[in-house]
């Protein structure tokens, strides 16, 4: 992420101050007509309007590169609430929220924050192939009819 919005809107601000002396400089030079300097003056206020127009361009490009992040951040959070507890794992869920067979590690997504979908070792055991977690999934057998 782009750390210079505040540098840009700094730059951004000073130059439309200056701008703003620049042109009370050229009404008092206007009152004395002097073609020359007036001339030299409007040369640098062009030049500045172009810098200021500038730093805005690049504030509104790391404004962009911001909201593209907290989006991302947002779909991450929203990713958090696509699991569901069964059997004493999470689940990860499908679009329509349904439970899908993929086991989430407890341990990353409450420690890292991530969605770490983890492999089957056998029956109702898994293995987090990033923290290397590994746990049982509680099966109750159906109770035999007497
Ligand atoms: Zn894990």
């Amino acid at each position: 992420m782009g750390g210079d919005l505040g540098e840009w809107l700094s730059a951004g601000l000073k130059t439309s101050s200056e701008l703003t002396g620049k042109l009370k400089g050229l009404r008092d030079l206007e009152r004395q007509l002097d073609q020359v300097e007036l001339k030299k003056e409007l040369l640098d206020v062009s030049e500045r309007v172009l810098e200021l127009r500038e730093a805005l361009l690049q504030a509104r490009e790391e404004i962009h590169i911001r909201d593209q992040a907290i989006s991302d951040l947002e779909a991450a959070l929203a990713g958090k609430q696509s699991v569901r507890r069964i059997n004493g794992l999470l689940r990860e869920l499908d679009s329509d929220g349904c439970p899908t067979e993929v086991r989430i590690c407890d341990r990353c997504n409450s420690v890292e924050d991530k969605l770490v979908p983890m492999n089957r070792l056998s029956e109702g055991r898994f293995i987090c192939p990033n923290c290397k977690n590994s746990v049982s999934e509680y099966n109750a057998p159906p109770l035999p009819d007497l």
